[in-house]
């Protein structure tokens, strides 16, 4: 099974991500994640993409194709994958169309997380994330049960140098600009569920959970 996972900042992807993994036991890629790891490994990308991604401006599609090839270029892919904020613009899709159409792949499902911008804000500026483990809280919603420290591991807790308001806004403003088209270019191929994710994480996984249930029928 093979699933891109498309949404907003906030829309919950992240979350979303980790509960279909453990369920499904998909191979995870986010390239928000990817990217991150390069700039704090400082490496060649790192440094080409992070002030794309302090302005919460997209990274150059050039960047986006190298990576996810160097992805598709070790063997575990075969195992069914999870696309997590990637493809963010029409160019990466039809990208991504051809490089999996080289190795006989196709994806199967797109899940679009539909929320209204305004329920972002809250999400995205009160999001802290493990920078060890990958554990998502937020001090509004989901607060860690001792402030600043991870309930999973244990480890200081930290915030997104992305998500404050500024950088959201313009997030947001490139997402209906680029990605709105990401999500047509697969309606076209009739594999998009639309899924409400203005709702509480377990009702969005069940929706979520649902529409692969089908799939795997
Ligand atoms: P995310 O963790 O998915 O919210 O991504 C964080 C930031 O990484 C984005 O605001 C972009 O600057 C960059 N980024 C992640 N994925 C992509 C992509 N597929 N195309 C372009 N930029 C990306």
């Amino acid at each position: 099974m093979n699933l891109l996972i498309i949404g907003a900042p906030g829309a919950g992807k992240g979350t979303m991500s980790e509960l279909i993994l453990e369920k499904y036991g998909l191979i995870h890629v986010s390239t928000g994640d990817m990217l991150r790891e390069a700039v704090r490994n400082e490496t060649e990308v790192g440094l080409k993409a992070q002030d794309y991604m302090n302005r919460g401006a997209l990274v150059p599609d050039e960047i986006i194709h190298d990576i996810i090839l160097e992805r598709f270029s070790r063997d575990d892919m075969d195992a069914g994958f999870l696309f997590d904020g990637y493809p963010r613009t029409e160019a990466q899709a039809e990208d991504l169309t051809l490089i999996l159409n080289e190795t006989g792949k196709k994806v199967d499902q797109v899940i679009n997380l539909d929320i209204a911008d305004d329920l972002l804000v809250k999400r995205i500026t009160g999001r802290r994330l493990c920078p060890k483990c990958g554990d998502i809280s937020n001090i509004y919603f989901s607060p860690t049960k001792v402030e600043g420290i991870c309930d999973k591991c244990g480890s200081e807790i930290i915030q997104r140098k992305d998500d404050n308001l500024e950088s959201l806004t313009k997030r947001l403003e490139e997402y209906h600009k680029n990605t709105q088209p990401v999500i047509e270019y697969y309606e076209k191929m009739g594999i998009v569920r639309h899924v409400d994710a203005s709702k509480s994480v377990q009702e969005v996984f069940a929706d979520v959970e649902n529409i692969l249930e089908e799939l795997c029928k």
